[in-house]
């Protein structure tokens, strides 16, 4: 007996998928280097680079050999067993970092879930029971796990989900006097993204984070970096927090980290590390070896001098180009971000068409994404080619063309 089965469209994911994602009307198919091609065969150059995630473009021929040879060697064992591609990466991430341990998991959420457990867990062994309270910051986002949704901060995110994780605060991004009128001896944490990526790529100014860390050690807490967006390459160092010279004690990397396969990473101390006993935290798929042989990989090709140092140029490109349609149409307020994470901001005159911008854009063919409710945000790979951007920002220029009418 033969069953036909039925077409696979995008009307499919309005049946079959919670509907928590409003994804475009076009399913993409594949991908080469910084192109993308739906089912229908168009082309689309792509700005978006999955969130920040595709940081050597897609299908890119080192990854897609790293993840052939490690398919046919061994998939997973769990973390009864330790494996050779999972302590290579580790190996290399504490050489190449301020960090001596590694916690591997899957996904952003997960990493800074650790990170916070491990904070609260360090304090309140270390120092005091009572010593609990994280700070974090407005527009701030962490992930999604209800920990975490939490410490981001955004009722949008977190609310309706009945109790939260209690003695969590939440102060304006780059105030530093917010943070002293709140900070405390029962304070065990600050968590900051170096550039606030979700919230509207905003950059933390040096002097914030220096203030941060000089808090920090007045009262015992430690300086958490969620870098799950800014790490691996994405803003023209290995990590952000080298362009600071702020060096936090623990440090979360996910997207680009397995360019593409789902892996994150918490980085930190090893006076902090030891801390943890075995069983205190976990998971099944943390440190998996198909995930740590790409991500291996990865990590080899970015952490390179050259290809940092393209990064930076990069962003000229983008900028250059940005202002240039600016010039002609007046609808940026700001452009503003380091290396490849990149926003431009709407003037409110504009801000309320985002969407629409980006759909046009879509019917352009590029991908790119929005930032808070009023930035278009461009996190494309790190290597795109010269031509990629000059073609990608003509089909800006001629979408924004379009919504002006
Ligand atoms: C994307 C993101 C996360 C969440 O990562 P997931 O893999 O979606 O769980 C956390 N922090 C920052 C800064 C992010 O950009």
């Amino acid at each position: 007996m033969s069953v036909t089965q039925p077409p696979i469209t995008r009307e499919l994911f309005n049946d079959v998928i919670l509907p928590i994602y409003a994804p475009a009307q076009f399913v993409p198919v594949k991908g080469q280097g910084s192109r993308v091609w739906d089912q229908q065969g168009n082309e689309y150059i792509d700005f978006a680079g999955g969130i920040a995630v595709m940081a050597l473009g897609h299908c890119h021929p080192v990854l897609v050999e790293a993840l052939q040879k490690q398919s046919e060697q061994l998939w997973h064992l769990s973390n009864i067993y330790t494996n050779e591609p999972a302590l290579r990466l580790a190996q290399k991430l504490t050489a190449a970092t301020f960090a001596d341990r590694v916690f591997f998991a899957n996904s952003g959420a997960e990493a800074n879930e650790a990170a916070f457990k491990l904070a609260r867990y360090y304090a309140t062994n270390k120092i005091s029971p009572y010593k609990t309270k994280i700070i974090a910051f407005h527009h701030a986002f962490h992930g999604r796990t209800f920990f975490t949704v939490t410490v981001g901060g955004q009722p949008k995110y977190s609310d309706g989900f009945g109790p939260k994780p209690a003695d969590i605060v939440h102060v304006p991004f780059n105030d530093l006097d917010a943070v002293k009128a709140v900070i405390d001896d029962h304070t065990c944490a600050i968590v900051v993204e170096p550039i606030q990526g979700e919230g509207g790529v905003t950059p933390a100014t040096p002097e914030f984070l220096a203030g941060l860390r000089q808090l920090c050690d007045q009262y015992q807490a430690l300086l958490v970096f969620d870098e799950v967006q800014t790490g691996m390459g994405r803003t023209g160092k290995l990590f952000a927090y080298e362009h600071s010279g702020v060096v936090p004690d623990i440090l979360t990397t996910a997207k680009a980290l397995g360019g593409g396969f789902p892996v994150s990473a918490m980085l930190t101390r090893e006076d902090i590390a030891q801390v943890m006993t075995a069983g205190t935290h976990g998971t099944t798929f943390g440190g998996n070896p198909l995930a740590c042989a790409v991500a291996e990989a990865s990590l080899d090709i970015i952490n390179d001098s050259q290809l940092l140092d393209g990064v930076e140029q990069r962003h000229h490109w983008f900028i250059k180009a940005l202002e240039e349609i600016n010039q002609r149409y007046h609808l940026f307020a700001a452009i503003r971000g380091q290396g490849l994470l990149i926003g431009a901001q709407l003037t409110p005159e504009y801000a309320g068409r985002l969407r629409e911008i980006i759909q046009a854009a879509a019917e352009q063919g590029l991908l790119v994404l929005s930032a808070g409710s009023d930035v278009v945000r461009f996190t494309p790979s790190l290597i795109i080619s010269e031509q990629d951007v000059q073609q990608g920002m003509a089909k800006l220029h001629q979408a924004i063309a379009q919504v002006m009418g």
